[in-house]
């Protein structure tokens, strides 16, 4: 972790407050309904946008509606529908594998583990962490690429590697925060921190982040 710990403490404290109060509505950003489908999402959200994934999973749910279908269903059908998404072929084996977990060993019960859910191919660190804080309430961190951006930009991480930003996280935010602190960095890497153009000027966070400073 950067600096010192209670120097770090610090500047997680007044990034959560100013990210709070900017997006007091701040949530997940991809649309579900029920557990399953947002592991689904999770899983189609792999270098895709949320718009897509939210739009193609709805096709994917209207053609197989439970996981039963998923899982029995022919590869290439489930391949045709999620293709908007990208890696298809992956993401399809992913699909229908956490598909056929879900109807076999979990006994349509998604595991509150992280460690369980890696089990499933496609299912990383990144989407284990928002199932659980998701559907759970475990505190986790959602590190995506808003997330690495922002926190290396104003100072809680020096690391690009996700394992290490999540780490960094961890010890700067309080748990009670962890879920939160990646649906307000997603705001705000959307908003104002964009990778190319950050609007620093209109920023709730320029007044101390070291990259504005
Ligand atoms: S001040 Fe600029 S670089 Fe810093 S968090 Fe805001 S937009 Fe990003």
């Amino acid at each position: 972790m950067a600096g010192n710990n209670s120097k770090i403490k610090a500047l997680a404290d007044k990034t959560y407050k100013a990210l709070s109060i900017e997006f007091p509505d701040s949530t997940c950003s991809l649309d579900y309904d029920c557990p399953q489908n947002l592991a689904i999402r999770g899983i189609l959200s792999a270098q895709c946008t949320d718009k897509r994934v939210n739009i193609t999973a709805i096709d994917l749910f209207n053609r197989f509606p439970d996981m039963e279908s998923i899982a029995s269903a022919d590869p290439e059908a489930v391949a045709e529908t999620i293709k908007p998404c990208g890696l298809t072929a992956s993401k399809t084996k992913s699909v229908m594998a956490f598909a056929g977990k879900m109807t076999g060993e979990w006994g349509g019960v998604i595991p509150n583990d992280v460690e369980r859910l890696m089990e499933v191919p496609g299912i990383g660190k990144k989407i284990a962490n928002l199932i659980v804080g998701e559907i759970y309430g475990t505190p986790a961190v959602v590190v995506d690429t808003h997330c690495k951006r922002v926190m290396k930009r104003i100072g809680i991480t020096e690391y690009e590697d996700p394992a290490k930003v999540e780490k960094d996280i961890m010890k700067a935010f309080p748990e009670d925060q962890w879920i939160s602190i990646g649906h307000l960095s997603v705001d705000l890497g959307r908003k104002y921190c964009t990778a190319k153009s950050p609007k620093c000027d209109e920023c709730p966070l320029s007044s101390f982040c070291r990259k504005r400073i």
